[in-house]
């Protein structure tokens, strides 16, 4: 029983090295992760805005190739408005020329609006390439900082991370996930008595009890925070 305390103190002593290099690395992994999502989107967004301007121009400049062609034919029908014999055909040409009229106007309204468009699509597409070109700085300088903070802490995690597997072959599963509960609850599972209290919630632990956990014979619980309770010989004993 006295090698399980001693596991699980030693097993957060670990785990509070681990979370202490955590810790100096912050949330800068994860701010770093979200400016590259962010980059990605926004050059999806550039990438975007000149499809559009592309579509736009080759529709507008199919659009106009059109009012050409239906110019010279309305020229040409108007000549052969000259040489018709009957009402019937100078009506039918007439109905012609009207058709493509209508056909030049909507095509006028439309290269308008593709025009406005691309007028659109140009200020946005500059306002993206501005944030484009101030994320590609900002990332520089987080991915540089997280750098030197992985280069400074990554090996001594490493330590303690093949430490703490090998620790975990010596804990049986039900200690170990009495132990993942409480240190969930509390950030610390264990608790050695100091100076006849519990050092994780400093209420005073009766003497009985003190007797009890001194065996290193057994499992004991604070009574008021819930964390395990181990012998201060538990605490001395054991360093990483
Ligand atoms: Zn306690």
């Amino acid at each position: 029983m006295k090698s399980t305390l001693q596991s699980l103190y030693l097993l957060q002593l670990l785990d509070t090295e681990l979370d202490e290099l955590r810790e100096l690395r912050g949330d800068l992994p994860e701010t770093v992760n979200t400016m590259e999502e962010e980059l990605k989107m926004v050059e999806q967004r550039i990438e975007e805005c000149d499809e559009a301007l592309k579509k736009g121009a080759v529709e507008r400049s199919q659009m106009e190739k059109e009012s050409l062609e239906l110019i010279a034919k309305i020229d040409k029908y108007k000549g052969q408005q000259l040489e018709v014999t009957n009402n019937k055909e100078y009506d039918a040409l007439t109905r012609e020329m009207e058709t493509a009229e209508s056909t030049i106007a909507s095509h006028e309204a439309q290269i308008e609006q593709t025009v406005e468009r691309a007028e659109e699509l140009k200020t946005s597409k500059t306002e993206f390439e501005a944030r484009h070109e101030e994320l590609v700085k900002e990332l520089e300088v987080k991915r540089e900082e997280l750098k030197e903070i992985l280069a400074a802490t990554n090996e001594e995690e490493k330590t303690y991370e093949t430490q703490r597997e090998e620790l975990l072959k010596d804990i049986l599963e039900r200690d170990l996930v009495l132990y993942s509960r409480i240190r969930e609850a509390k950030g610390k599972a264990v608790a050695p008595i100091r100076r006849e209290s519990c050092s994780g919630c400093y209420n005073v632990v009766p003497p009985q009890m003190i007797l009890e956990v001194k065996k290193n014979d057994r499992l004991f619980i604070c009574e008021h925070c819930g964390r395990i309770l181990v012998s201060e010989e538990i605490a001395q004993d054991t360093s990483i």
